[in-house]
């Protein structure tokens, strides 16, 4: 399959490593922040490769794991109302809400469907025009240009039953916050590609500026991850910190002109709660003023719930890389992927399913089971 098989080649990624362990002198930590790139280097075993001074940390970059508990639990309100068709892509039905989840509301009644795009929402809309239809819009600046085009079109085809419940958060603050964490062990970041592809490079210098971090943009093959940690390596090494890409194929600095065009159109940046973190400012957005009508937070007045999180659950450290998933206390006794005590473990990018997917057991005796993921 082309620029996939030629990005997993054995001889290729060994020369990549001879030059890592070549180049390593010193300790370093490096954090591949997108969930994709977790799953790729735990499947692969890319860490157990790598020299055992670089520990690779895992990053905050998995949508459905960062999705605050508050915000699953308005997604339950909204979908338990009677006369509402709720739209969502699959990963989202199985993170567990306070005391339930979305396949839950839909064995008791509920009118939820499984979607692949949101514009499979806005069809739903025009057909059920008696129904509210409302679509789960969550993620990093990858899937907010397809959910702020739906919107977009639902205002231009005067689609009135249509409503977007969104959480939508961006990378840039999050990098801001944990090189401004006391804790943070962080050196270097892996970028996430896909978001680049997006938003281009033009965020990241002065965050290179003003913490001397490295930050490489990153793509998701084994090649992709361990030419980043090459690069990476080499500017730590050399004392430098600026942004280099290394996914070109698929990154230009400024990124993608008309999905930027949209965001800025049908969002505005705001304040957001980071499941486990908490609020990191100016870290999402939201609908603008001109588009509230198609808020489905406003039109079904759940704007006021709120909920703490789980004592027991630790995805907040796990997604601060200040905590290995096998480290957890539950990790692979009460929390495993059938049943899930935080979204770190459902997710099919989450990072405590990645290392029960693959067996990063720790020493821990989790039961084996069959996971939904992946
Ligand atoms: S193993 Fe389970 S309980 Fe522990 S941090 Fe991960 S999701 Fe939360």
């Amino acid at each position: 399959m082309k620029y996939i098989e030629e990005f997993q080649d054995p001889a290729l990624a060994r020369g990549l490593l001879d030059q890592i362990h070549a180049t390593v002198t010193r300790p370093w930590a490096l954090m591949e922040v997108c969930g994709g790139q977790t799953h790729s280097i735990i499947r692969h075993g890319i860490d157990q490769l790598l020299p055992d001074q670089i520990e690779l940390i895992h990053g905050p970059g998995c949508p459905v794991c960062v999705t605050p508990l508050e915000v699953i639990d308005k997604a339950l309100e909204i979908a338990s109302r009677p006369g509402v068709i709720f739209c969502s892509f699959g990963d989202m039905l199985r993170v567990p809400g306070t005391g339930r989840d979305l396949f839950q509301v839909r064995s008791e009644g509920g009118d939820v469907r499984v979607v692949y795009s949101p514009l499979d929402a806005l069809r739903i809309a025009q057909e059920n025009p008696q129904s509210e239809v409302v679509f789960f819009g969550i993620g990093f600046e990858t899937t907010a240009p397809p959910n702020a085009m739906t919107v977009h079109q639902a205002k231009r085809l005067g689609i009135r039953n249509f409503s977007l419940l969104v959480s939508h958060v961006r990378v840039p603050p999050a990098i801001e916050a944990i090189m401004g964490s006391p804790d943070c062990r962080v050196d270097a970041f892996l970028a996430a590609g896909h978001v680049c592809s997006v938003m281009g490079t033009e965020e990241y210098p002065e965050l290179t500026d003003r913490f001397r971090v490295p930050i490489v943009v990153t793509g998701f093959e084994p090649l992709d991850i361990l030419e980043g940690v090459r690069r990476a390596v080499t500017q730590l090494e050399r004392g430098e910190h600026t942004v280099d890409n290394a996914y070109a194929r698929a990154v230009r600095p400024e990124g993608n002109p008309a999905a930027k065009a949209m965001l800025a159109d049908i969002f505005e940046v705001t304040d957001r709660s980071w499941r486990g973190i908490g609020v990191i400012p100016r870290s999402g957005w939201r609908l603008a003023e001109r588009y509230r009508e198609f808020d489905a937070e406003h039109r079904f007045s759940v704007e006021g719930i709120t909920t703490l999180e789980p004592a027991e659950c630790r995805s907040g450290e796990v997604l601060q890389g200040l905590l290995k998933p096998h480290e957890c206390e539950a990790f692979g006794t009460t929390c495993t992927p059938r049943n899930p005590l935080g979204a770190t473990m459902v997710s099919s990018e989450g990072a405590c399913a990645a290392y029960y997917l693959y067996r990063r057991l720790g020493g821990t005796p989790a039961p084996v089971e069959a996971s939904p993921v992946g």
